[in-house]
C-alpha cells in the first residue's frame, strides 16, 4: 500500500480573534511547497474569514451537531462549516466528550453528519492516565474507535486522531514505542472496521517543533493534530517542516 499523505492538524480550541488571522497568512506565505496536507481549525466565528485567507491551507470546524438544521440554540451544522468554507471537522474531542459529556454513539452520528456536508471527519479518541496505569490504553482506545467509526467510513472522509487524555496541553507524551503499539493497533483496527488500511492516523497531545519529526518518523503516524503549537506560524510551520 501507498502511505497515506501526511496531514497536519491545528486545533485553536477557544482560542483567536479577527487579528489572529495574521498568524495565518503568516503561515501561508511561509509554506514552500510543503509535503503534507494542513488543515486548521479554529474557533466557528473566525471559519469564513480564515477559509479567505488561508490559501493551500484547509480549514475546519472543531465540533458540529449531528443534524442539518433545528432548533438547537447554539450549535452549529456540518453543513454550516461546509458554507463557512470548511473542509472538515473535529469530532469527540476529549475536551467534548468531558465538557459535554458527549458518547461514542453521540460522536459517530457527528462523523456521519460531516461525511453527509461533504466534510471529512476528524474522530479523536484516547485514554486518561488512569486507564493507562490501569494497562486498559488499547481496550479503550479501540473500543472507542469502534463505537465512534462512522458508517461508510473511508480513507478518504475519515481519519483517526490518537490523542491521551493525559498529553493533551501537559508537555507530556507518551513513548515513542507507546505510540507505535497504539497505531499499529488502531492501523489493524481500522483495517477491519472500514476494508482500507490506508485510514490516516494522527498523534495529537503535545506535539510541538522538538519532538515532531521523531513522532511522524513512527510508521504508523500520518500525521499530528496539534493544539498549542497551533497557534503560532513559527511553530506550526516548523511542524509541518517536520513532515
Ligand atoms: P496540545 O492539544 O497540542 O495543546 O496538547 C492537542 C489537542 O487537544 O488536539
Amino acid at each position: 500500500m501507498a502511505a497515506p499523505r501526511t496531514l497536519i492538524a491545528g486545533n485553536w480550541k477557544m482560542n483567536g480573534l479577527n487579528a489572529a488571522l495574521a498568524e495565518v497568512t503568516a503561515l501561508r506565505d511561509g509554506l514552500s511547497a510543503p509535503n503534507c496536507d494542513i488543515l486548521l481549525c479554529p474557533p466557528a466565528t473566525l471559519i469564513a474569514a480564515m477559509a479567505e485567507v488561508a490559501g493551500p491551507i484547509m480549514v475546519g470546524g472543531q465540533d458540529c451537531h449531528a443534524a442539518a438544521s433545528g432548533a438547537h440554540t447554539g450549535d452549529i451544522a456540518a453543513e454550516m462549516i461546509a458554507d463557512a468554507g470548511g473542509a472538515a471537522v473535529i469530532v469527540g474531542h476529549s475536551e467534548r466528550r468531558t465538557d459535554h459529556a458527549e458518547t461514542d454513539a453521540q460522536v459517530k452520528a457527528k462523523a456521519e453528519a460531516a461525511h453527509r456536508a461533504g466534510l471529512i471527519a476528524i474522530v479523536c479518541v484516547g485514554e486518561t492516565e488512569a486507564e493507562r496505569d490501569a494497562g486498559r490504553a488499547l481496550d479503550v482506545v479501540l473500543g472507542q474507535t469502534a463505537a465512534s467509526m462512522p458508517d461508510g467510513a473511508t480513507a478518504e472522509n475519515t481519519v483517526i486522531a490518537y490523542e491521551p487524555v493525559w498529553a493533551i496541553g501537559t508537555g507530556r507524551t507518551p513513548t515513542l514505542d507507546d505510540i507505535a503499539e497504539m497505531h499499529d493497533a488502531l492501523r489493524a483496527k481500522t483495517a477491519e472496521l472500514t476494508g482500507s488500511d490506508a485510514m490516516r492516523l494522527l498523534y495529537g497531545g503535545s506535539m510541538k517543533p522538538g519532538n515532531a519529526a521523531e513522532i511522524l518518523a513512527i510508521e504508523t503516524v500520518n500525521g499530528g493534530l496539534v493544539g498549542g503549537a497551533s497557534l503560532k506560524a513559527a511553530d506550526f510551520g516548523a511542524i509541518i517542516a517536520a513532515a
